[in-house]
């Protein structure tokens, strides 16, 4: 765990500030919930905080409260900008390096000339002046909870809040069950349930919220599924033909990676979804118990992220893709078959 000038950073924010949260390109639950969480607590105590993530976020995230106010830099270019020009210190949450933002938003923050503060749980963050890093941590959305644990605010938690954070921590750790989930995730959870997170509805808005076509892409993902045992990994193909089909829309692929870890004996499990307006593949991986997807991802892919669950990029096609993939396996065998008793 880093904890860099957090001293400091409290006496920062004694005073009233405008203040940028950024979150990550393709915005998951847990980059909505933890800088909507710290937007929130950051309003009562009196600053003037603006949420920014580069693009879209999906929709069955659209009910979370403050989600109105932000903006999106692709498409609300100028007002983010302005934001930004605004903004005594930038907060970063969720993500570890400034290229996990997308080039045009890389762009305008390399050239910001105040602070950023980092509170994230990736491994391998970069360095900058105020940092809350916690790769042992399920979920950013937990350490906002934290962070204001260590700012002696953790009494301001509201309704507002307590939803943002429920909704993160939830979405990270699979409904609290990867590895990720300790007794103290399940303690900020009680407390968020007391302050008024409303945990049945809260899984309806996010789970239950699947569109025809989104359980259409499902159903041919599934079967599109390749299974290799001897090297215990499972993998999902999407062309950009089988989203035309399906009425893809953005989001339809979150979580499906998850149906190939599932499948009995497995350990690594990939989704390869194409994209060739983008020229390139957009790659999830998934790993039980040792096997390090973070370092697969970083070495082969481009990406990285957490050990047990990280993304990458693949400029080649797709069948090439997987080509490459498999011939990645035999080099990982031995680590792929003592990675979880299962
Ligand atoms: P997903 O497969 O859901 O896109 O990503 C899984 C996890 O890995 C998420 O926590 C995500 O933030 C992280 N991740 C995805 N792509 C990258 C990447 O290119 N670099 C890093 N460091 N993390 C990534
Ligand atoms: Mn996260």
């Amino acid at each position: 765990m880093i904890l860099k000038d957090f001293n400091e950073l409290r006496s920062f924010l004694q005073t009233p500030r405008n203040i940028v949260i950024v979150g990550h390109k393709n915005p998951d639950g847990d980059a909505m919930g933890s800088t909507l969480g710290l937007y929130h607590y950051l309003k009562m105590k009196g600053h003037q905080p603006q949420v920014l993530v580069p693009n879209e976020y999906p929709n069955f995230l659209r009910w979370l409260p403050g989600s109105k106010h932000l903006y999106l830099f692709d498409k609300q270019n100028s007002q983010a900008k302005r934001a930004i020009k605004r903004s005594e210190i930038i907060f970063l949450l969720d993500f570890n390096t400034l290229h996990r933002v997308g080039s045009d938003m890389q762009n305008t923050l390399e050239e910001y000339p105040n602070d950023f503060a980092l509170i994230d749980h990736h491994l391998q963050p970069d360095e900058f002046p105020y940092m809350y890093s916690d790769p042992n941590m399920c979920s950013t959305s937990e350490m906002v909870y934290h962070f204001m644990e260590l700012m002696e605010d953790v009494n301001l938690v509201d309704k507002n809040i307590a939803t943002c954070l429920y909704t993160g921590i939830m979405t990270d750790t699979g409904s609290f069950r990867f590895r990720s989930t300790t007794s103290t995730t399940h303690r900020v959870i009680a407390d968020l349930i007391d302050k008024g997170a409303e945990n049945d509805k809260i899984h309806s808005n996010v789970y239950d919220s699947n569109s025809y076509g989104r359980l259409q892409l499902l159903g041919q993902a599934l079967k599109n599924l390749k299974a290799i045992p001897e090297y215990k990994t499972a993998y999902i193909t999407i062309s950009d033909e089988e989203k035309a089909e399906n009425n893809y829309k953005k989001g339809d692929t979150e979580g499906i990676v998850n149906y190939a870890l599932s499948l009995s004996g497995i350990v690594m499990a990939a989704i390869f979804i194409e994209d060739r307006d983008q020229g390139i593949v957009k790659i999830s991986f998934r790993s039980k118990g040792s096997f390090s997807v973070n370092a697969f991802a970083r070495n082969h892919f481009n990406g990285g992220g957490h050990e047990n669950a990280a993304g990458g990029r693949s400029d080649v096609p797709l069948d090439e893709t997987v080509t490459k993939f498999i011939s990645l396996l035999p080099q990982y065998e031995k680590e792929l078959i003592s990675s979880y008793e299962n």
